[in-house]
């Protein structure tokens, strides 16, 4: 049965699967919602935006997204509060960045209204997914990745974009150890590292698998050139905090553009802290520790929201950093933004959009 709402068919399931979720034990980006957003690209246009039921889509494997990485993605989250209000956090900031992706990566834009409507519509038919409880959210995956049927190096000239859902419960809670890399790098100048195009995290997982089996958790990834300036931590962008301010790299082409990064500067702003986006060296935060005067390290990013840091190693050197309270910059700024993005605060800067 195909309804039409917006512009876009739908297509909904006769056979719901959220009876068989188990709700108490979601963990992360295992479970998925009932429908997806389906939108191709060929003949240098989008068609009409479909939601189907989720599951497998038919494709070659001669697709070129397999063989030339021509595959970007987005992450964002969909709240509901007690009063069944449901909101999506700053989604037009993805759909711009998706684009900042597709041009980096030779693949066409999609229209943000397109992007933003589609999601609606998805979270909207899945709004029963969306849990509640505290850290809960629907994860929200738009991706879009080339296939043409074709074996060469060129940009593909067809493409689909696709939207699933997941019930997610709270990320990972500890206190993260993390190590300051000095050998691999995550992203060089002039690559791609600003983009979410998926070839940057196939290749963090060997030194990230690296620094796991030397017990740390993460690792703080530095500049491709001199191993001396401070890049992200993880997939998460690094924010550090001494005093009243508030410290993070600036973004450049190996920096991902994250939306928590943007959302927390602005936060510290409207409580009074200092913010300073510039260049960040290894030498002045390994000083600042000396100190004792680094209060706080924590990773942002849409999956943990905020991260703290427990532990910095530099080379053969860990610093400890005290263990954060509810009082300290990190804690206060996650609490405010998940009341924000429940719409259980004022929202001076209009981030939320409401969807139900
Ligand atoms: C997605 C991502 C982030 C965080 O971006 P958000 O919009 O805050 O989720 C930071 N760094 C990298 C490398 C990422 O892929």
């Amino acid at each position: 049965m195909i309804a039409t709402h917006a512009g876009i068919d739908i297509r909904k399931t006769n056979d719901s699967r959220i009876h068989e979720v188990d709700w108490a034990n979601l963990g992360f980006g295992k479970t998925f919602s009932d429908h997806m957003v389906v939108i191709e690209y060929s003949d240098g246009a989008w068609k009409r935006p479909s939601i189907a039921p989720y599951g497998p889509i038919p494709f070659s494997p001669a697709i070129s997204a397999l063989h030339y990485g021509q595959a970007i993605f987005e992450g964002l989250k969909a709240y509901k509060n007690e009063r069944n209000e449901v909101y999506v956090f700053r989604p037009e900031k993805n759909a711009e960045r998706l684009n900042v992706s597709a041009t980096r990566m030779c693949m066409p834009n999609l229209p943000v209204e397109t992007f933003v409507e589609s999601l609606r519509a998805l979270v909207q038919l899945d709004a029963d997914w969306i849990p509640r409880g505290e850290g809960e959210s629907l994860y929200i995956r738009p991706h879009m990745f080339a296939v043409d049927e074709f074996v060469g190096v060129r940009p593909s000239e067809t493409y689909m974009f696709v939207i699933f859902s997941c019930p997610v419960g709270k990320y990972y809670t500890n206190e993260l150890r993390v190590r300051i890399e000095d050998k691999y790098t995550r992203a060089v100048k002039g690559g791609t590292g600003h983009a979410k195009a998926a070839g940057n995290y196939g290749a963090s997982l060997f030194p990230t698998q690296i620094a796991k089996d030397a017990g740390f958790d993460q690792i703080l990834w530095t500049d491709s050139q001199e191993h001396a300036y401070f890049e992200e931590s993880g997939t998460m962008n690094v924010v550090f905090q001494s005093g009243n301010t508030i410290l993070t790299p600036m973004l450049s082409d190996s920096i991902l553009n994250g939306v928590t990064r943007d959302s927390v500067l602005q936060i510290g702003r409207d409580m009074g802290y200092t913010v300073e986006e510039r260049k960040i060296s290894v030498a002045e935060i390994v000083a600042l520790m000396r100190e004792g005067k680094l209060d706080t390290a924590f990773g942002v990013g849409t999956a943990a929201t905020i991260a703290p840091i427990r532990s910095i190693t530099y080379g053969t050197e860990e610093f400890t950093l005290k263990s954060q309270t509810p009082e300290d910059f990190p804690m206060k700024a996650a609490d405010h933004l998940d009341l924000l993005k429940r719409g259980l605060l004022d929202d001076p800067h209009h981030w939320n959009l409401r969807i139900l």
